[in-house]
């Protein structure tokens, strides 16, 4: 299947910063895997525009479970498609961390998110205290069968394993615990979904960067990234993109 390389830009950026995009795309032009930013909601418009008509996908950080309404400060998922974006990042550990968000909460969002058309890249990962206490699949697999919804399906989500202690560390596991963790999703999204989590896309993240992107990717089941620091500048992006 073609990869995905997915770039979360987090709390960071201005306009000044799109730059980084027409840079990317002068570097990447017809890159050899999807690609997707995932810009703060005040860059979706202005960086879908500067994306227009080339391969980059953008998408949202998060979106609401309602449609509209009075819930100061949030974002409809068809708010996000009608800014220009495709994709939506949904239970990051950072939400998860700082909002309180709940597996079913995710669901709940993840359910908008498809019924607005987007494509629900749905985050899972275990903290270091569970990792230590050897409980990850099991944390794993809570996460999966509370946070992606029913209606799901190859086309419509993405799974991206993210541990929370790799995620702005520099740390990573070692490839094997990547390669158990991923092949542990497509068993448990094959017991749930049958022949069609084969298309599932599963990324993964927590510090990829141009150094371990392509031994990370030669991994059964990683069928691309979750990138946050290394996805702000184009020349760290594009060299991930080009490992794909
Ligand atoms: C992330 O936040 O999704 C992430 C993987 O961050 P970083 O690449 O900076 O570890």
């Amino acid at each position: 299947m073609r990869k995905l390389a997915a770039g979360n830009w987090k709390m960071n950026g201005s306009t000044a910063a799109l730059a980084e995009v027409s840079a990317l795309l002068a570097a990447h032009p017809a890159p050899g895997c999807d690609m997707l930013l995932c810009p703060p909601a005040t860059l979706i418009a202005p960086m879908a525009s500067a994306a227009r008509g080339s391969a980059l996908l953008i998408g949202g950080q998060d979106c609401h479970a309602k449609a509209s309404g009075a819930h100061t400060g949030d974002i409809a998922a068809a708010m996000l498609v009608d800014a220009g974006a495709s994709h939506v990042i949904l239970g990051h550990s950072e939400r998860r961390a700082d909002h309180g968000e709940t597996d079913a909460q995710v669901r709940a969002k993840a359910e908008a998110a498809l019924a607005a058309g987007l494509i629900a890249v749905v985050c899972v990962g275990e903290t270091e205290g569970e990792r230590d206490r050897g409980v990850t699949l099991e944390v794993i697999g809570a996460q999966l069968a509370g946070s992606v919804p029913d209606a799901a399906a190859a086309a419509s989500v993405v799974v991206a394993y993210e541990p929370v202690w790799a995620i702005g560390t520099g740390r990573t596991p070692t490839l094997p615990e990547i390669a158990e963790v991923h092949s542990f999703i497509r068993a448990r999204l094959t017991e749930r979904f049958g022949e069609d989590a084969a298309g599932f896309r599963l990324l993964y993240g927590g510090s990829v960067k141009p150094s371990n992107a392509a031994e990370i990717f030669a991994l059964p089941h990683v069928d691309g990234a979750l990138v946050g620091g290394a996805s702000l500048k184009a020349a760290d992006f594009g060299a991930i993109v080009a490992a794909l």
